[in-house]
């Protein structure tokens, strides 16, 4: 079998790639829904994929490999990588965990982060009950969630004088605000974090994802001050979503002096990044995206060594679409034990059960999702529904 095409049409701001071959066989994939701008980056590999044979996978990958890098530049390999197993699968006539070794579980968990919009709360210990609140009505009976706060919100600007710093309120993404944390800030964030978990109670695992910005000694002081919450982690405190590089050694000066696990990496690229956070013993929990890592073969392999350490895995996904979900159902039923669970990637609109095939509704139930047997991803595009939401540019995308 040899790949004839690569294209990629941005749907609803989310790339989706589509790669075709001699035998009509076609994988698909999908990039997170904000980067549009992945587009003609993996338009760019074209060059190095027509011609070879997509059931070798790693032999592509090493010819690719290089053209990614950090959050967001890994984007377009992790994709094509992801599209490379659902055609391997497909010729197959085999579901994509069975190339991975097998699964060891029938369900996978997925947690829930829980956004500021759609629940339409602020940074306040009474928002943080409702945001709780908001989570335990969801569909899909979701038994972990996930809040962003602090540093990775607008808890910055809206609770004065949080930090030291100046607060930039039209500064460009990501995450502008950094640095040490006002007293009265801090008691305000474990405030709002202790107001969440209470509302949840036992019943329920609460994260937060808190940075990047965190100075050590702030982020070694948050983690000791919600040590009787039980949290299943803080995220990202000190480096992490879109930092492009990893500061294991700072990690190193946090994690060990609080029973608060210490997360971090969905920005992280490749195995090798990993390997400081991982036998440094640095972090406690890593949350390698399947669609920024290198692909899922390259998370399996990294979940494989941080098992080794005892570290955790929980994997990142927020908004890598349908066929982000479908790789991480993939890829997490054959993960070791260290698997808490992955991220539902819970922003992309109900329009996608109609336009693709595969899952009907939103497939999680008490918290979990049946690991389903369809060859390769288990999810297809169809041309004739899907055709409408094509820009005018990418109107051939199915030709
Ligand atoms: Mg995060």
């Amino acid at each position: 079998m040899k790949i004839t095409d690569i294209k990629c049409a941005v749907i609803a701001n989310s790339p989706v790639i589509r790669i075709t071959t001699d035998e009509g066989i076609t994988g698909w994939s999908q990039i997170e829904t904000p980067k549009p701008y992945m587009q003609p980056i993996v338009l760019q590999l074209k060059s190095w994929l027509v011609g070879q044979d997509p059931v070798n996978v790693e032999r592509i990958m090493k010819r690719i490999r290089v053209r990614g890098g950090f959050k967001p530049f890994g984007a377009a390999v992790s994709a094509i990588e992801i599209a490379l197993w659902d055609i391997a699968g497909k010729a197959a006539n085999l579901p994509i965990y069975r190339l991975l070794g097998g699964k060891v579980r029938d369900q996978v968990r997925t947690y829930r982060t829980l956004y500021q919009h759609e629940a339409k709360v602020g940074h306040t210990p009474d928002d943080y009950r409702k945001w709780a609140e908001y989570g335990m009505a969801l569909e899909g009976g979701f038994t972990m969630f996930k809040l962003p706060t602090s540093y990775h919100s607008s808890m910055v600007a809206d609770f004065p004088d949080f930090h030291y710093g100046a607060v930039q309120r039209d500064a460009p993404f990501p995450y502008p605000h950094k640095g040490l944390i006002s007293e009265q800030g801090f008691d305000h964030l474990v405030a709002c974090v202790r107001a969440a978990k209470e509302t949840l109670g036992k019943g329920y695992g609460l994260a937060v994802d808190a940075g990047p910005g965190y100075l050590k000694q702030d982020a070694l002081r948050f983690a000791k001050a919600v040590e009787d919450l039980h949290l299943l982690w803080i995220e990202d405190m000190i480096t992490g979503d879109y930092v492009p590089y990893v500061n294991a050694d700072v990690y190193r000066e946090v994690t060990p002096h609080t029973t608060t696990p210490i997360h971090t990496g969905e920005q992280i690229y490749l195995r090798q990044n990993f390997k400081t956070l991982i036998d440094g013993h640095a972090v406690d929990v890593i949350g390698p995206d399947p669609c920024d890592v290198g692909g899922i073969a390259e998370l399996k392999w990294i979940a494989e060594y941080a098992d080794l350490y005892g570290i955790s895995i929980a994997p990142h996904g927020t908004a890598n679409g349908i066929f982000g979900l479908a790789s991480l159902i993939q890829v997490c039923a054959t993960l070791p034990d260290n698997l808490i669970a992955f991220e539902y990637p819970a922003r992309f609109e109900p329009f996608w059960y109609d336009i693709t095939e595969g899952f009907d509704r939103m497939p999680v139930k008490n918290g979990l999702i049946d690991v389903y047997d369809r060859p390769g991803l288990g999810v297809n595009l169809i041309p004739a529904k899907a055709k409408k939401y094509l820009t005018e540019g990418d109107s051939d995308f199915f030709d």
